[in-house]
């Protein structure tokens, strides 16, 4: 959700809708094959959620997501993509950065983001090691093509996880619901298996499918599967962001999305220090903010791949109130709340609230989270408070509007008016550009504290 709140910041979701899967298939369907019995499903998503935020889930392969991106960002004038060409070193200055590339050619920046996936070669450039459990298994992933509509019907999903029965389990993901899909199976062990051949795979679809459906074959590949993350995000002028700083059990579906966030993130940083509007330093909370939610996130992407196991464990040994149980408590792992919209940060760029705050953050502001969903007037116009916090600004969200005006204008802080339920009896509630709570003001004598709070925040 809080990736699709970014992407309708910029405009782009109804392009990203445009091949996802309906809301309904936001689930987990158990069964011996797609054709064979049906053994459990997990509930479906709860409706209300959808209150929560005005951009609700959405279930869509990571190449229409890369497509709409790449559209997009080529659009830019001020953005050059140079698709085939290979950095192989960087280089730190003392008022920039170089990328070399393989065809000789060397690219000054500012900054430098190696945004370069989990084999990073920025990464070993700067010599940053990863920390945590660097080999969880191996998957296999067979990539086909294949018309199973006949088959599936109504019963759309993320994943039909089937075989668990016959001892020989495999799981069939859905890419674009109807004629695209990935099978995978999972391999034990610290060894990196080789990959499947055709023949091999061919077999693993027909019984995962319960029959021969005469599938392409597209792709086939090994992967590893690791929780970790880098011990530093930040040499000088160079940051580490996505797959680069962090890699989790794909059991969770927070890869792409904590890369993505890490993005937002750091951006606004980098225009308020570029800008001349804060200090360097300001760049160092990346780091201290984001590397704690990557480690949230790995921690609970190994805990789901746990629990999917013993999910097939309850079904071999055919405990159905194991079974129950289990796949109750794998709603946590499809709603992902607290992970999606209920992160964030303790320390960082955020004022340390001066006594406990209460309330949940989804419905709340509360210092280090995202500003929950509610109509705000900024500029004169009600709107949603997550699609406002798109402009480069700080914004001080208050049910006062009035008693804040002349201290907001001297900051050059927008200001908006929201209902008093969201602020939970406090006054006012300093957004940041990403739509992070940094500071919440608890009385209306919080003034005089503002231009002293917005000092520190960017020195
Ligand atoms: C089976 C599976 C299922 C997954 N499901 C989900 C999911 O449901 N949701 C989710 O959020 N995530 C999911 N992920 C994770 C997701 O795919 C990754 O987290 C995401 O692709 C990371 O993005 P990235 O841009 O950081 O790195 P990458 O996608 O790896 O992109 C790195 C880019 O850098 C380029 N590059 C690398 N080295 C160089 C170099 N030296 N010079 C120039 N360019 C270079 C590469 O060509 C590539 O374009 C899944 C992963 C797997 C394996």
């Amino acid at each position: 959700m809080r990736t699709m709140e970014l992407f309708a910041q910029l405009g782009l979701t109804e392009q990203i809708r445009r091949s996802a899967l309906p809301p309904e298939a936001t689930r987990f369907i158990y069964c011996d094959s797609i054709i064979g019995q049906e053994i459990a499903r997990t509930p479906p998503m709860d409706a209300e959620l959808s209150r929560l935020s005005p951009a609700f889930t959405c279930r869509t392969s990571q190449d229409r997501v890369h497509e709409v991106l790449y559209d997009a960002a080529s659009r830019r004038h001020n953005v050059e993509i140079r698709t085939g060409t290979t950095v192989t070193d960087v280089t730190n200055h003392d008022y920039r950065a170089t990328v070399q590339c393989a065809n000789g050619e060397e690219i000054d920046g500012d900054y430098v983001i190696g945004a370069d996936g989990v084999a990073s070669t920025i990464r070993h450039a700067l010599g940053i090691r990863m920390e945590g459990q660097p080999v969880l298994g191996y998957g296999h992933s067979i990539y086909w093509q294949g018309d199973l509509q006949k088959w599936v019907g109504g019963r759309q999903c993320i994943q039909f996880f089937t075989g668990d029965r016959a001892g020989q389990p495999a799981s069939v993901a859905s890419v674009d619901g109807h004629h695209r899909w990935i099978t995978m199976v999972m391999s034990p062990g610290e060894n990196r298996p080789e990959p499947l051949d055709e023949e091999a795979a061919e077999l693993v679809i027909t019984k995962a499918v319960g029959l021969d459906v005469q599938p392409h074959v597209i792709d086939i590949a090994v992967w590893r599967i690791s929780a970790q993350v880098a011990e530093c995000w930040r040499r000088d002028r160079v940051f580490l962001a996505g797959d680069a700083a962090h890699s989790f059990p794909p059991t969770g579906g927070f890869g792409m999305n904590t890369g993505i966030q890490d993005v937002h993130n750091l951006a606004w940083k980098l225009a308020h220090v570029l800008q001349g509007r804060a200090s360097e330093s300001l760049l160092d909370s990346y780091e201290v903010e984001r590397a704690g939610i990557a480690w949230s996130n790995a921690e609970w992407s190994v805990r789901n791949g746990a629990r999917i196991r013993q999910v097939g464990d309850a079904i071999r040994a055919d405990d159905k109130e194991r079974l129950h149980r289990l796949i109750e408590e794998q709603r946590s792992h499809v709603e992902a709340l607290d992970q999606d919209l209920g992160f964030g940060y303790t320390e960082g760029t955020v004022v340390a609230p001066v006594r406990p705050e209460g309330g949940s953050p989804l419905l709340v502001a509360r210092t280090g989270h995202r500003f929950p969903e509610a109509t705000i007037r900024v500029d004169e116009r009600w709107a949603s408070s997550v699609l406002s916090f798109a402009e480069n600004r700080f914004t001080l969200v208050t049910h006062d509007p009035h008693h804040w005006q002349s201290v907001t204008a001297s900051q050059g802080i927008a200001l908006a008016e929201c209902g008093p339920s969201v602020l939970s009896g406090n006054a006012a509630a300093l957004v940041r550009p990403d739509g992070i709570v940094a500071w919440v003001a608890s009385g209306r004598d919080s003034i005089q504290q503002l231009s002293g709070i917005i000092e520190e925040l960017l020195r």
